[in-house]
């Protein structure tokens, strides 16, 4: 279906003729109402992607599959790390499950444009609660399982939810850690009271049901089904919060429409799958990478989709894409450093279906990226992903008959149809700066900001023109657009008035062969402003411990001595967010 052979000329037609390129993507998507425009610009300045179109998300990605002859085919495959349980659910299942819990989310008053709180691990039950909201037009708002109750709290109060659906217990490693009790405490301290609360019951820990409060998913989930409703292209599938390290966390607002095309053109022209393949993310459902490719690209595109609650090890993942034929993984470098860390007590995988293997999230060394090229034997490529964009906006395009030159393959690739990036730098003429996006932004990306009951222009993300979208992440762009990320802009250390990001120091850092993870961060100096410390895990397993005069004169040897590393601190681990991310800023207070 892919009208391009080479990068310059899907980019360039993407560019040139935005109106014709999208809707020629929206084919991909059954409307009820077909769009006849891509790109509408609201009264607000934001814009809308295919206004006027109508559409229903969940019978994109279940019902019109069963009527196409998939209904057999297996739609999701989970496996616990936790239970070692594993399912699997075919379209025809998948349609009948969500289709009640639909209908039940209805009997409890749910209608369209209703929030529903989901804080769940990653489950089948997961991804049937967010296709029934999108079944019924309700906005679904996933958060992590793993937040305690004032950051539930939080979230509660902010989007005001009628429903909130819970598991009775997730883990931590293979313990059952009950979740009644960081309800109980959100609830204690939120000014919001939802109409209902639906429990996932687990074996492992069961929950008392509250008689006047409490519902059993699986009693809902036989109620009468519901039909699909049709809703405007603009209308909001969802609000997910970012990660942010700083300030109050946003709700990002994505539509139905932009969403659902976008999601269905990457499967096919960045992950090269097409329908009846199979793709296997190990995010959790709780953030962007789950919602967009653990349940919708995959849904919306007649593939497979395997999910995985808890960290999988390096054996559970070989095992998971061999037994089910997996083409494409979708994972962290964190999670590749720990498959890289346990696999050298096994051998290197033979998975002939796999074709290749994608990590986004945090910066992957290049020294990784080999590692796992030498493993798998396939090609593993960098991306770069934020919340706010829901899919990549720089990426390898394995659909494409031309191949990426391999120069690009350890970098985080060249931009996905339409987004321009452009680099701010600091000081006229200099070669790096803040990455920006020129508007609109392509189909997909956040519709807005979710504020008070309203969706708001992300005012907050925009430069002072109103021109461009800031993405916060700091790079350089190289001749035939391949981009290069040095790291979040609140990354960088200058040192004497020079700019350098601790990426690109850790970097270095890593090519030490018993380094296994490092951090760097900038402390005050009286002299040179700042400077860098860097903070190293020795790899346990390494014939002998790295030493921080070894590890200064490698930074040293490729940047020079004006960096001033003069510290290395050895430590056991590294501190991480929830989502496996490294919080250098906990570095400096520890
Ligand atoms: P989040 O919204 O939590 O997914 O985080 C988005 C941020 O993660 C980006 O702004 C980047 O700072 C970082 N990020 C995402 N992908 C990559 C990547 N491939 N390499 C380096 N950093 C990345």
């Amino acid at each position: 279906m892919l009208p391009w052979t080479t990068y310059e000329a899907m980019y360039d037609a993407a560019i040139s003729q935005p109106e014709q390129f999208w809707l020629e993507a929206a084919q991909r998507i059954t409307w009820k109402q077909a769009p006849v425009s891509a790109c509408r610009t609201r009264a607000d300045g934001w814009h809308d992607w295919f206004p006027d179109a109508t559409l229903n998300t969940c019978h994109n990605a279940v019902d019109r599959h069963v009527e196409d002859g998939r209904g057999e085919q297996a739609a999701l495959i989970w496996h616990s790390c936790a239970t070692k349980e594993r399912q699997v659910v075919t379209y025809r299942e998948l349609q009948g499950r969500v289709a009640g819990f639909a209908g039940g989310l209805r009997a409890l008053g749910v209608g369209q444009g209703d929030r529903v709180l989901i804080a769940m691990p990653t489950m089948i039950e997961t991804a049937i609660a967010m296709l029934a909201c999108a079944r019924i037009g309700a906005v679904h708002v996933v958060v992590f399982a793993g937040y305690a109750g004032p950051e539930l709290a939080r979230r509660i109060d902010d989007v005001a939810p009628k429903v909130i659906i819970i598991a009775s217990c997730s883990f931590q490693g293979q313990t059952p850690v009950p979740s009644v009790p960081a309800l109980k405490e959100a609830l204690a301290k939120t000014a919001h009271r939802p109409q209902a609360c639906v429990i996932v019951q687990r074996e492992a820990c069961p929950a008392p049901l509250l008689p006047e409060r409490d519902h059993d998913f699986r009693t809902l989930e036989q109620s009468a089904p519901a039909e699909p409703v049709t809703l405007r292209s603009e209308e909001p599938l969802y609000i997910l919060h970012t990660s942010g390290t700083t300030g109050h966390p946003k709700g990002i607002v994505r539509d139905n429409g932009g969403h659902a095309v976008a999601l269905a053109l990457s499967m096919e022209l960045i992950y090269g799958c097409k329908p009846g393949d199979t793709f296997f993310t190990t995010s959790d459902l709780g953030w962007v990478v789950g919602h967009s490719y653990g349940v919708y690209a995959p849904l919306l595109s007649g593939c497979t989709s395997v999910i995985v609650e808890g960290g999988a090890s390096a054996s559970a993942i070989r095992v998971l894409c061999h037994e089910h034929d997996v083409k494409c993984l979708f994972t962290t470098p964190t999670q590749m450093r720990l498959m890289r860390q346990e696999s050298r007590s096994l051998s290197g995988a033979i998975l002939p279906t796999l074709a290749h293997i994608f990590v986004a999230g945090e910066y992957a060394d290049p020294t990784l990226l080999e590692w796992a090229r030498s493993y798998f034997r396939k090609p593993v490529v960098n991306h770069w992903w934020q919340t706010e964009t829901g899919w990549s906006i720089t990426a390898h395009f394995f659909g494409l008959p031309e191949r990426e030159p391999v120069t690009l393959m350890n970098d985080i690739g060249r931009p996905a149809p339409g987004f321009c990036p452009a680099i701010v730098p600091p000081i006229p003429g200099e070669q790096c700066g803040e990455i920006v996006l020129s508007l609109p932004l392509p189909p997909g990306c956040l519709t807005g900001i979710w504020k008070d009951g309203a969706i708001r222009v992300p005012a907050a993300y925009l430069d002072e023109t109103n021109r461009y979208y800031r993405t916060f992440d700091e790079g350089m762009i190289e001749a035939g657009r391949a981009v290069h990320m040095l790291g979040r802009s609140d990354d960088v250390i200058k040192v004497a008035g020079r700019r350098i990001s601790g990426v690109q120091i850790e970097k270095i850092i890593a090519t030490h062969p018993a380094v296994h993870a490092c951090a760097v961060v900038a402390i005050a100096d009286t002299l040179r402003g700042q400077r860098p410390v860097a903070y190293v895990v020795p790899d346990a397993e390494a014939a002998c411990a790295p030493s921080a005069e070894e590890i200064v004169a490698r930074v040293n040897a490729v940047l020079g001595r004006w960096i001033g590393l003069k510290e290395v601190r050895f430590v056991r681990h590294l501190p991480t967010t929830v989502s496996g991310k490294i919080t250098r800023k906990r570095l400096l207070v520890s």
